[in-house]
């Protein structure tokens, strides 16, 4: 206790660390000085109450308040290093660009464009027609509509065509992304009725077709996403739905999820239905992600009939899920990829990850390794390891692309403690922890962030050393 007390009356106060940091750091502005100087001191008092702190001289009381300022001035929004081996990683910020929508959103953004004008006659036209030309090209459809996200496009689907109706479900489809997107509560906030039928494991054709009554709107697929369900298992086809749907007048809509134009299973990855081959079933209307597996922007895209998707574009909920200009312009310029599918999987980042051959990032692999080895500490164990990677983002849940990372152990530190330090530093590198290792995945390390690893690395290393000894 006396001991706490002692520290705690060692806090400068705000008007003495201030006037220190104006010295030292004369170009910041009074505002955020003062702002890092009460934060400090309220840092160095929650870590001496807390016990962490045993501690502290000006020297240390102006590290924090400095440690304050420079995070105050950076971008919170921040570029990280992904080492984790998940591609779509949610939380990461799922697809990155290809180099052609990054200079369409800046060319697109810095300028005016034709967003809603039509050229031809000088009039007003219209945003969506930028993207539906290419996406019917290549996928077969009748008609396009992109909204905010997929979750978007799920919601104003099934509130244009099933509001105060009935939607038939698939007990064993009823799933949650993560986050908050779960199918039964979209439903219900779309204004649709959910009809859910066959059990978790099996449901059968015949569930659909007893379900089926005046007040039925819609049957619905939804992509398992996330899961699989294995075992004595029994899920009826999109096209068993569709020739059902026939029988009885009613349309059949699919969230696909992810939805892919390209097969991966020419790639060596699970077979998954591409969007034409799903739209080719029959299927009304299909919704998918713009950056799951397609690997571009955030967006929602509806492909379907065009009566239904002209309802759904009329919705006035589609003005409050509206897609803007600047994913309107990496879309695009990702769509148009697409026309050469050896040019989209060589420059569209998510399907050139997902495809590099392990014997690839085994050679990757073997390169950081030799790096860090000339950097690290003689007694850090570093090896290149045979891994599982992940596709991520609710796409591929089965697939687990054989992957090389480059595992670090160091007698000093734990790896718990190398993570953190990994996360803090600039920019963060997110690893992940395997077996008592830190794990650097290569499927998802971009050219040149190797050399930012083994610098950072060498950093940790070289400052962490000095305070252990
Ligand atoms: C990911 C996913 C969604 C949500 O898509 P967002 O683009 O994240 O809004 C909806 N349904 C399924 C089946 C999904 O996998």
């Amino acid at each position: 206790m006396k001991e706490k007390e002692a520290l705690l009356r060692k806090i400068p106060a705000v008007h003495e660390l201030l006037e220190t940091l104006r010295r030292k750091r004369p170009r910041f502005s009074e505002k955020l000085l003062t702002q890092a100087a009460r934060k400090a001191t309220e840092i160095v008092r929650e870590e001496i109450l807390k016990g962490s702190r045993r501690s502290l001289s000006p020297e240390e009381t102006l590290k924090v308040a400095e440690t304050v300022l420079e995070r105050l001035e950076r971008p919170h929004l921040r570029r990280v290093v992904n080492a984790t081996g998940v591609v779509v990683h949610t939380n990461l910020g799922r697809s990155i660009l290809p180099q052609e929508a990054l200079e369409a959103v800046v060319e697109i953004s810095a300028h005016y464009s034709n967003l809603e004008f039509d050229l031809q006659t000088g009039k007003r036209g219209s945003r969506y027609v930028h993207v539906e030309e290419i996406l019917l090209e290549l996928t077969g459809a009748e008609a396009a509509l992109v909204v905010n996200n997929n979750a978007a496009a799920v919601l104003i689907t099934l509130n244009t065509l099933a509001a105060g109706k009935e939607v038939i479900v698939s007990r064993g489809e009823l799933v949650e992304i993560g986050g908050s997107f779960r199918i039964p509560d979209v439903m219900a906030r779309s204004g649709a009725i959910l009809r859910e039928v066959g059990a978790t494991n099996r449901t059968h054709l015949r569930d659909y077709e007893a379900a089926i009554n005046e007040n039925t709107a819609l049957l619905m697929k939804v992509h398992k996403s996330n899961y699989a369900i294995v075992g004595f298992t029994k899920e009826v086809s999109g096209k068993e739905l569709v020739d059902l749907g026939r029988r009885y007048g009613l349309p059949v809509i699919e969230d696909l999820g992810s939805g892919c134009f390209v097969d991966f299973s020419k790639y060596g990855l699970l077979k998954e239905p591409t969007v034409q081959e799903v739209l080719a079933t029959g299927v009304d209307v299909v919704t998918f992600s713009g950056d799951k597996l397609l690997g571009g922007p955030q967006a929602g895209i509806i492909l379907g009939r065009k009566d239904f998707i002209a309802a759904i574009r009329k919705n006035p909920l589609n003005r409050a899920v509206r897609i803007d200009k600047m994913t309107l312009a990496a879309l695009e310029a990702t769509l148009r990829l697409y026309r050469d599918e050896k040019e989209a999987v060589e420059k569209i980042p998510t399907l050139r990850m997902i495809t590099t051959p392990p014997e690839t990032l085994k050679r990757r692999a073997r390169r950081l390794k030799n790096k860090l080895r000339k950097v690290l500490p003689p007694e850090t164990e570093i090896q290149v390891v045979e891994t599982i990677s992940r596709v991520g983002g609710g796409a591929l849940p089965l697939a687990s692309p054989r992957s090389y990372a480059v595992a670090l152990r160091s007698p000093k530190f734990s790896p718990a403690r190398l993570e953190a330090a990994l996360r803090a530093a600039e920019p963060p590198i997110i690893a992940r922890i395997e077996d008592e290792a830190l794990l650097f995945d290569l499927r998802t390390i971009l050219p040149g962030e190797e050399n930012l690893i083994v610098e950072t690395l060498a950093q940790i290393f070289a400052r962490e050393g000095l305070c252990q000894s």
